[in-house]
């Protein structure tokens, strides 16, 4: 079983929202019935349940947003999965020079080449991952200047949720 409210809530009006506690209680009430139905069956005793989140969420803001475009004028990059974090590939000759860059302007955010991303992340190994990888400090974003375009015009409630990787 899925139950989408919290995730959906939480992306829709942000993560400290009122609509989210109210999905957390409903949540709640529903793993109460759930529960007190399967312990009237006879084979409850042989029933495992495995309860798993889907993934957390911080807010984020305009205000604490690292502009990729502005930090890397002048390079040619490809950029994946930005937001939280930033898959970022250049060509191999522009490779250090583009890591030292991010580096040395290492604000909010923690840069890492591939395979020196920390392990806790399981995140070095696969062959998609691009050579630099950003991470973004908790509650700021890690976006372009499209990316910024797109964002003036959605409603301020859905851009304020970011994906936590767990
Ligand atoms: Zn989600």
């Amino acid at each position: 079983m899925y139950f989408d409210a919290t995730d959906t809530y939480g992306h829709k009006f942000g993560p400290n929202s009122q609509e989210v506690n109210q999905a957390i209680q409903n949540l709640d009430s529903i793993l109460g019935y759930l529960n007190a139905e399967l312990a009237k069956l006879e084979i409850k005793d042989s029933i495992n349940i495995v309860l798993v989140s889907d993934h957390g969420m911080t807010e984020v803001s305009p205000e604490r947003t690292i502009n990729i475009d502005d930090l890397l004028i002048g390079y040619n990059f490809n950029l994946e999965g930005e937001v939280a974090f930033a898959d970022i590939e250049v060509s191999k000759e522009d490779l250090p020079e583009v890591f030292n860059l991010l580096k040395k302007n290492e604000n909010h955010y923690k840069v890492y080449l591939k395979n020196e991303v920390p392990s806790y992340f399981h995140y070095s190994k696969h062959p998609f991952i691009s050579s630099i990888v950003l991470i973004a400090d908790l509650g700021w974003q890690i976006m372009t200047n499209k990316d910024m375009e797109i964002n003036k015009k959605i409603i301020q409630k859905e851009i304020t949720v970011m994906i936590i990787i767990n």
